[in-house]
């Protein structure tokens, strides 16, 4: 097991500056998601971590130990892939069990441990076959198999989700958890799926534009984004942001955002000054067996509540759409950084 830290470390490819001089650490045994939209540095950070990338300034740390000069054989991490890198013309059982025959271990712990990881992966009936004929979800799983079966010091899994149907999906969020806390190893997975995220992470490491928007517990991340990019980029609906219409206190102006399933919405217009009211027309009304979407529309722009029973409203009719001003959190409208905060979590040094 280790801890895994990243010191002002940057990667440039020419002139593209893929990350930006980013800190951060994975604690021994911690599981972390990095998130973030394609093309923001996800990756590269995590083929620098197993050292498949060279860095162009910064350090890597395992435990205290700077890994610069190691080579990925060396650094006892485990890899898995989006695109797998399975070798075509083995069977399934020989491409998981390679890293344990590369180790020298006897044939009846392999024989042992590569049924026991594809018995959970639910790839134990296709060990004999080759992989060339599978679909992308068999073959993602062959290839996390693989990964898992070594019980590294740290596991790096880029997108392992990504081929997957919904449904299997939840199974092996459920298996990666699993194997998790089965082993206590230190886990950074790659996505861009804040489910994935949010179900998975211990701590959700949200990307943009190559440098570290938030480092937090999935909680936080949901309930506390410390930007408009993380706001909008975690939660889905995802929170809904309006212009305040006036300048906040040092003369910026002010965007408030809540959650869609903080949002009431009413026919009558509310009293009292505990809750925003906004006037707003009925755009569309979707059920979702037990609960209710509702769009508005609102000073040019659409709105969600997510109202948690089945209700119908008139298109077009006018409507209040009201959320307690507790619920309602602030940001600037030019920088998009939270205002009713401190400086919490914004944290490329954390
Ligand atoms: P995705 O989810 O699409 O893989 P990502 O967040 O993982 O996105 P990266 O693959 O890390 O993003 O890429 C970050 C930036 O670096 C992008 O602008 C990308 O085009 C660029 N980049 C990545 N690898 C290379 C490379 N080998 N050569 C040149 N540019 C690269």
């Amino acid at each position: 097991m280790a801890r895994v830290r990243i010191d002002q470390v940057t990667k440039r490819y020419g002139q593209t500056e893929a990350v930006r001089g980013i800190s951060f650490q994975v604690d021994d045994g911690e599981l972390v998601v990095i998130l973030g939209p394609s093309g923001c540095g996800k990756t590269t950070t995590l083929r620098m971590i197993a050292g498949l990338e060279t860095i162009t300034s910064g350090h890597i740390f395992f435990d205290d130990m700077s890994v610069g000069g190691i080579a990925p054989a060396q650094r006892n991490v485990a890899m898995a892939f989006e695109n797998y890198g399975l070798y075509e013309h083995w069977s399934v059982f020989d491409n998981i069990a390679y890293p344990l025959r590369l180790r020298g271990e006897t044939d009846q712990t392999i024989q042992r441990k590569v049924l026991s990881i594809a018995e959970s992966l639910r790839i134990a009936d296709v060990l004999e076959g080759r992989p060339g004929r599978l679909s992308g979800g068999m073959r993602q799983r062959i290839g996390l198999a693989r990964a898992l079966v070594r019980e590294p010091a740290v596991f790096l899994l880029d997108e392992p989700m990504s081929h997957v149907d919904a449904d299997l999906r939840n199974d092996m969020r459920a298996e990666i958890e699993r194997i998790h806390l089965a082993t206590g190893s230190t886990m950074i997975i790659v996505t861009h799926d804040q489910l994935d995220a949010l179900a998975l992470a211990n701590r959700v490491l949200v990307m943009n534009g190559g440098v570290i928007e938030q480092y937090d517990t999935p909680e936080e991340v949901y309930d506390s984004p410390v930007s408009t990019f993380v706001a909008g980029f975690v939660g889905e609906p995802p929170m809904n942001v309006v212009p305040l219409d006036h300048a906040g206190r040092d003369g910026h102006d002010v965007l408030l955002g809540f959650r869609p399933h903080r949002a009431r919405i009413s026919v009558t217009s509310p009293t009292g000054t505990s809750s925003l009211a906004l006037p707003a027309k009925v755009y569309m009304v979707e059920s979702l067996g037990n609960r209710t979407l509702v769009t508005v529309s609102y000073g040019g722009g659409l709105l969600k509540a997510d109202i948690p029973t089945t209700v119908e409203f008139p298109l077009d009719s006018d409507v209040w759409m009201e959320v307690d001003n507790a619920d309602i959190l602030t940001f600037d409208a030019q920088t998009g950084r939270r205002t009713d905060v401190g400086s919490t979590s914004v944290s490329n040094n954390k």
